[in-house]
């Protein structure tokens, strides 16, 4: 990478224009080099055939196109890809995508590794190098969306922030990649078909909530009782559940939407009556779904999948308490592309 040439996707459209007037040429010219950027997904300048081969050259001099490059791509049996994303740094992302018969999902990254140390997460063994920038997080939804249409004949129709990272906090950057994304300069993808998934950081979900986001909240709870969730969410001991759930009525106050807990049973962790109540307890307050995840093993032993008897426990405990819960399969295991077995091992 050129580090005195700045990314010119880093640009707003009207900076674009202002560079241009700067430059002594036309303003419009801004709006033609955006639409190329976002768009048309150019990757270099010389994609960009409707403009002057002198003007070309011109940004050549200014500017870099850090675009993301897929380095690998690899296909699971039941028809899930797994891309391993190479960055302008050379540092490396992962992100997925999950054929259903009713839709096709992109589970994206926001940062390279991760901040937070949860015990269960292959994430977490990674070192948090540094936040991924919007573009980087929104050419993952493109790469997907391309290989989505390749593989499937169909767009993307869903987009999850669930790969590597915690996107509260790359907050602003995952904020601007989803203007990008449902903008018509950009995706044009409904706000309603994304969710971000936190583990829980209660300061920002309160500021989603105050800015009246439009796309959905996911937390992955996997307790809710404070020394069980501490013990395999060690960050649970600085942002305790007391907190998380006061900005979770917070969020439900502003915005009336729904709130998805993702949840993991494992044997001998959360598998009681008591785990089931306090769930219960704890997600009463506002209309909520569970959604019950297959555990996927990392390598280490110390957590394993509970009994089908335990997982049928939750799901009649939480339906008569009025409680949508669905169970989510694994997919994607066979590549190691399931849920939180993102981890370069590619
Ligand atoms: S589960 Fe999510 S927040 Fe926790 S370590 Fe893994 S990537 Fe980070």
């Amino acid at each position: 990478m050129d580090k005195k040439k700045k990314d010119v996707r880093a640009l707003t459209k009207d900076q674009l224009r202002d560079f241009f007037v700067k430059q002594g040429d036309k303003a419009f010219r801004g709006n033609q080099v955006y639409e190329w950027l976002w768009q048309k997904g150019a990757h270099s300048f010389e994609d960009m055939t409707n403009i002057s081969l002198e003007t070309r050259q011109m940004l050549q001099e200014h500017f870099v196109i850090n675009h993301i490059r897929v380095d690998q791509m690899q296909r699971s049996e039941d028809g899930t890809i797994k891309n391993a994303v190479r960055l302008h740094d050379d540092l490396i992302v992962e992100s997925v995508l999950i054929p259903t018969s009713t839709r096709t999902t992109a589970c994206v990254s926001s940062q390279v590794g991760c901040s937070l140390d949860c015990k269960f997460c292959a994430t977490s063994r990674l070192k948090r190098m540094r936040n991924l920038n919007p573009d980087e997080i929104y050419d993952q939804v493109v790469a997907i969306d391309n290989e989505s249409r390749l593989y499937h004949n169909r767009p993307l129709s869903n987009i999850v922030f669930m790969g590597m990272g915690e996107p509260l906090m790359n907050y602003n950057n995952v904020l601007k990649a989803i203007d990008k994304i449902t903008s018509d300069e950009g995706l044009g993808m409904s706000p309603k078909r994304i969710t971000v998934s936190t583990s829980g950081v209660p300061k920002m979900i309160k500021k989603m909530a105050d800015e009246e986001v439009k796309f959905n909240l996911a937390v992955s709870l996997h307790s809710a009782i404070d020394e069980v969730r501490t013990s395999i969410m060690p960050f649970n001991a600085t942002f305790p559940l007391k907190d998380l759930r006061e900005s979770l009525e917070h969020w439900y106050a502003k915005t009336k939407k729904r709130i998805t807990y993702e949840y993991v049973v494992w044997d001998g962790i959360n598998d009681t009556d008591k785990d089931i109540d306090a769930l219960i307890e704890f997600c009463k307050f506002a209309p909520s779904k569970v959604n019950l995840i297959e555990y996927n093993p990392i390598d280490d032993g110390d957590f394993q999948q509970a009994s089908n008897e335990s997982i049928d426990r939750y799901i009649s405990k939480l339906e008569a308490n009025h409680i949508t819960v669905t169970v989510r399969r694994s997919r994607g295991k066979d590549i190691d592309a399931a849920c939180g077995q993102l981890a370069n091992k590619t």
